[in-house]
């Protein structure tokens, strides 16, 4: 999508702190980290969220957890928390699907 910042990171048209680059998912820093470590898995497919899955993206959508929890492992996160924000309401500012991976402190429940 010409006009999606995810699509453009991964196209390499703006600059991101890349951690993961595979053939349909990478992961980069989150600009405004919310967490020491806060890093977003994205799969390369622009899908605008959750909400905008077909049943031919719950591989992909499984393999970005598989990658997330990879992810909190490189990282030497002992706990860590995924959130899939969708739609604007629960926070989604980006409409690119993404996993937040978040460590690194103690967390709170319920969220804000
Ligand atoms: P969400 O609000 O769930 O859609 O998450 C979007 C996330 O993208 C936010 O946590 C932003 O801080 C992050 N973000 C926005 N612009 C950039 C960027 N250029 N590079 C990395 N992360 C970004």
């Amino acid at each position: 999508m010409s006009n999606c910042l995810f699509c453009k990171i991964i196209a390499g048209e703006v600059p991101a702190t890349m951690v993961y680059r595979g053939i349909d998912i990478v992961a980069f820093r989150d600009i405004h980290p919310q967490a020491p470590t806060h890093i977003l898995v994205v799969p390369i497919k622009h899908l605008e969220s959750v909400a905008a899955m077909q049943p031919g993206d719950v591989d992909l959508v499984g393999r970005l957890v598989a990658t997330a929890k990879d992810i909190a492992h490189n990282e030497g996160l002992a706990g860590f928390r995924l959130v899939v924000n969708t739609g604007r309401e629960a926070g989604q500012s980006v409409f690119h699907l993404h996993v937040h991976v978040l460590g690194g402190r103690s967390m709170h429940w319920p969220p804000g």
